[in-house]
């Protein structure tokens, strides 16, 4: 029903809702405590009297029922019983009723009090609004009750003004109360406009703006705060894909340069078989290396998108870094590389699919052996650790510097440009292969030392059987 009401107007609403409830509260307690309190005094004045009535008649000793009436007749008009009392016998029937009472034409029946208790009771007759009190006294060895009288008039007006006081100082309180509370959430959240103004000025042009920051040090300020950093988040995250879709353009505008180039030189004029042979050789090489770099850009598409998230198929890590040593055992001998490798005979199954597994160890063999000279060596190890799988791939290759190794995950960077593209690097290999790490829910990390060799250390959740994670 409040959705789309201001939080100013909400606040205040629940602020006057509670107020009105609290005051009527308290209005409520202290006319009742006003009114027990004018009782309270009245009641200690009917026993006052009464205690006077008694004191009075005690000096005259008192034996019977006749001269009890004849004392009370004889002393009516004095200020003992102050006017307006009535004396019964302990069965009910009237010795006296007092002239001030018969006025008013007071009932002359007894009321039912009992020893030891002070009986109480308010008549409600407009004209003659009073408050009896009686009680059981002995006199003369017999019991009587007195009961007097007391007008209320003064007290009910007392109470009736108070009730005015409160029926027009109570809404006066939650008006102001309320007036007060609307300007306090209004000076309160005035910092949210300018928050919703500020925000409402950045684009994707001017994300390097940011919200002004408020000086309280309160929950609005921690808001503007952390909106801030996502803000640092999103214009480091474009900065990535700008770089990103330049860098791609500017390496998928080099293989077509060359591609376009060899195409016209064998276009230009006659050339002879041994020339139109070398270009299409040419055309083929880079052809084919624009071919990789496409599917690596759309595995990373793919990736970023978390397209393969869903394809929970597992697969054994082992036979896998087999296949690939096979594969690559013949280019190792090419370079003079001594290849090692630890595989233990256990299946260690990984939640990714096998053509993913096998990239992911492919980049790390095929670098290892780029990077490392003629001589050199390779090692590939699979071993459990902490419950986890771990994949080490080492060489003592040409190494990585300090400086580069927290860039050799991002996307095209490459120590040596013109090296990798030699070999057939797109400079994409590691980006992959830490996706795919990253998607089996494992992590990569790289040791190195220039001159020394590096050292690829993977670790990823295995199962035994499928779909029992270790
Ligand atoms: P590339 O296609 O260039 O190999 P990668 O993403 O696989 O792209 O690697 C990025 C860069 O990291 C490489 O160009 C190279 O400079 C460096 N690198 C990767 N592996 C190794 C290694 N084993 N030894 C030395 N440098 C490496």
């Amino acid at each position: 029903m409040f959705q789309n009401v201001s939080i100013r107007f909400r606040l205040t609403g629940w602020y006057l809702f509670s107020v009105t409830l609290i005051f009527t509260i308290m209005a409520l307690i202290s006319w009742w405590a006003m009114r027990a309190s004018l009782y309270g005094s009245i009641d200690n004045e009917l026993d006052r009297r009464n205690v006077n009535l008694y004191n009075g008649l005690a000096a005259a000793t008192v034996p019977s029922v006749p001269d009890m009436r004849k004392e009370l007749e004889r002393t009516a008009t004095n200020t003992w019983g102050g006017g307006l009392f009535q004396v019964f016998t302990e069965d009910g029937v009237l010795v006296f009723q007092s002239a001030g009472l018969a006025q008013h034409s007071i009932s002359t029946q007894a009321p039912h009090v009992k020893p030891g208790e002070r009986w109480r009771q308010n008549i409600g007759s407009p004209a003659w609004p009073a408050r009896l009190g009686a009680q059981i006294v002995t006199l003369g060895g017999k019991n009587w009750i007195f009961e007097q009288g007391e007008p209320l008039e003064l007290a009910q007006a007392s109470l009736h003004s108070f009730a005015r006081l409160l029926i027009l100082s109570v809404p006066l309180l939650i008006g102001l109360g309320t007036m007060a509370s609307y300007a306090i959430s209004r000076r309160a959240l005035a910092p949210v406009d300018w928050i919703i103004h500020d925000a409402r000025s950045i684009n994707t042009r001017s994300l390097s703006e940011r919200l002004s920051v408020p000086k309280s040090r309160d929950e609005l300020r921690r808001l503007t705060e952390t909106l801030n950093s996502m803000l640092d988040r999103i214009e480091s995250s474009m900065r990535q894909i700008r770089q990103f879709t330049a860098d791609a353009s500017h390496e998928l505008r080099s293989p077509i340069t060359l591609i376009r180039a060899a195409a016209e030189y064998s276009l230009n004029r006659a050339r002879t078989n041994e020339e139109l042979l070398e270009a299409m050789g040419r055309i083929s090489r880079e052809s084919e290396h624009t071919t990789q770099l496409i599917n690596d850009l759309l595995l990373l598409a793919r990736a970023d998108a978390q397209a393969d998230v869903l394809v929970r198929t597992t697969t054994d890590l082992c036979s896998a870094v087999s296949d690939v040593l096979e594969r690559t055992m013949p280019l190792a001998q090419n370079r003079q590389l001594k290849m090692r490798s630890e595989i233990p005979a256990l299946p260690f199954l990984i939640e990714s699919g096998p053509d993913l597994v096998e990239r992911l160890v492919f980049i790390l063999v095929d670098n290892a052996l780029k990077y490392t000279l003629p001589g050199g060596e390779v090692e590939v190890k699979v071993a459990e650790a902490g419950g986890s799988v771990v994949l080490e791939v080492s060489d003592t290759g040409v190494g990585i510097s300090v400086e580069d190794l927290p860039r050799i995950f991002d996307r095209f960077w490459r120590a040596d440009k013109v090296r990798s593209r030699k070999e057939g690097g797109t400079g994409l290999g590691l980006s992959i292969a830490e996706k795919i790490v990253e998607q089996s829910g494992g992590t990569i990390r790289v040791e190195s030392e220039v001159g020394r060799g590096s050292r690829f250390i993977v670790t990823m959740p295995y199962s035994r059987k499928d779909g029992q994670t270790v």
